[in-house]
C-alpha cells in the first residue's frame, strides 16, 4: 500500500471520473514544509500562525514574521499558500500577552476577536504588514480565524487595506493577487454563507471548532466526545450551504479541519462539490489514492442521499460503506 501512495507523490489528484481536486498540507511552522514535499501536497491551506507567537518569548517583530512568511511562500515555489492571522486565546495562551481568565475560553476573547480590539489591533496590524511585503514571493492568500458577522470580516480588511496602501506609499512591493477570505468555524457564518460570499474571496471551513460549536460539545472533552459528529447530518448542511453559496458567487471553498482528511467524510465531501481539501501531509497520499478510485457523480448522489435521507451518523456511515465499499 506504501508503495503505490508514494508512486502518487508528484501527481496531481484526479477522481476515477478526471475530476481535479486540490489537496493541500496544514502547517505550523516553516520547518514542516519538507513533510509536505514529501507528500506531494499541491498547496498550503492553512499556516496556523500562533505558533509563532507561542513559541516565542515576546511579539515576534514584523522582521521575524515577514522572513517565516517568505520562507514558506518561496518553498511553495508558487503554489498557493493559505495563511491563517493570529488564533490566540482560547485555549492558547501567550506568556507576554495579559488576557483575562474567562468562564468560557472557547466562547470568549480569541482570534481575530483580539485582532480587532484596541489590545490586539498593533500585533495584527504588524502581521499584516509582514504578509504584504512577504507576498511578492509567492501566491498568498490571507484568512481570518473565527469570523461570526460581516462587520468583523469588513473592519479586518478595512486594517488590510490601510496597511496595504501605507506599504505601496513607503515604496514596498506588494502583489496584486493576494486573496481575502474567511475560515467558517462559527455556525452563524456557516449560516450567512450567502452574504459573506459576495465579499469574501474563500471560504475554508474549520470542522475542528465549526463541529465543537454547531453540536455544542467541547472538542477537548472526552465525556462529550460521543457528540463530536462529522458525519452528523446536520455538520453536513452546513457544509453544503457554504460550499453552494461560495459556487453561486465564482467563489471556491476549501475544509482545514480534521475531517477534510477523514477517509468515510472525504467520499461526502468530494459529493458536496468541496473544492480543496487541506489536511496534516501525512493523509495527503492516502486520501489521493482514494479520490482515484472514486466517481464524481457516483458520490454526488451518496451526498444527496446522506444529506436527504439520513437522520443520524450511522445511518450516513451505512451510506458510504454501501458505495465505496
Ligand atoms: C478548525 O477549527 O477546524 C481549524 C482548522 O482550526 P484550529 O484547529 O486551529 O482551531
Ligand atoms: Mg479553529
Amino acid at each position: 500500500q506504501k508503495e503505490e501512495w508514494n508512486k502518487l507523490k508528484d501527481a496531481k489528484t484526479v477522481t476515477k471520473d478526471g475530476k481535479h481536486f486540490d489537496l493541500a498540507a496544514n502547517i505550523g511552522t516553516p520547518k514542516d514544509l519538507s513533510s509536505v514535499h514529501d507528500n506531494g501536497a499541491e498547496a498550503v491551506g492553512l499556516y496556523r500562525t500562533e505558533f509563532l507567537y507561542m513559541d516565542s518569548s515576546d511579539f515576534p517583530t514584523e522582521e521575524d514574521q515577514f522572513n517565516a512568511y517568505k520562507k514558506v511562500l518561496e518553498g511553495m515555489d508558487g503554489s498557493p499558500v493559505v495563511v491563517r492571522t493570529m488564533d490566540i486565546g482560547g485555549d492558547k495562551k501567550l506568556p507576554y500577552l495579559d488576557l483575562p481568565d474567562e468562564m468560557n475560553p472557547f466562547l470568549g476573547y480569541r482570534a481575530l476577536r483580539i485582532s480587532l480590539s484596541q489590545l490586539g489591533e498593533g500585533m495584527f496590524r504588524t502581521q499584516l504588514r509582514a504578509l504584504l511585503r512577504a507576498s511578492v514571493y509567492g501566491e498568498l492568500r490571507i484568512m481570518f480565524p473565527m469570523v461570526a458577522t460581516l462587520q468583523e470580516f469588513r473592519a479586518a480588511k478595512k486594517m488590510y487595506n490601510e496597511e496595504r496602501q501605507k506599504l505601496i506609499d513607503q515604496g514596498y512591493g506588494v502583489s496584486n493577487s493576494i486573496q481575502l477570505g474567511i475560515m467558517i468555524e462559527i455556525p452563524a457564518s456557516a449560516v450567512l454563507a450567502d452574504r459573506f460570499a459576495k465579499e469574501v474571496d474563500f471560504f475554508s471551513i474549520g470542522t475542528n471548532d465549526l463541529i465543537q460549536y454547531t453540536m455544542a460539545a467541547d472538542r477537548m472533552n472526552e465525556q462529550v466526545s460521543y457528540l463530536y459528529q462529522p458525519y452528523n447530518p446536520a455538520i453536513l448542511r452546513l457544509v453544503k450551504n457554504v460550499v453552494d453559496a461560495a459556487h453561486k458567487e465564482g467563489k471556491w471553498t476549501g475544509m482545514c479541519g480534521e475531517m477534510a482528511g477523514d477517509q468515510i467524510a472525504v467520499p461526502l465531501l468530494m459529493g458536496i462539490g468541496l473544492d480543496e481539501f487541506s489536511m496534516s501531509a501525512t493523509s495527503i497520499l492516502k486520501t489521493r489514492s482514494l479520490m482515484k478510485k472514486l466517481d464524481t457523480e457516483k458520490m454526488q448522489e451518496l451526498a444527496n442521499r446522506a444529506l436527504n435521507d439520513c437522520d443520524t451518523v450511522d445511518e450516513v456511515i451505512a451510506l458510504v460503506e454501501e458505495y465505496v465499499g
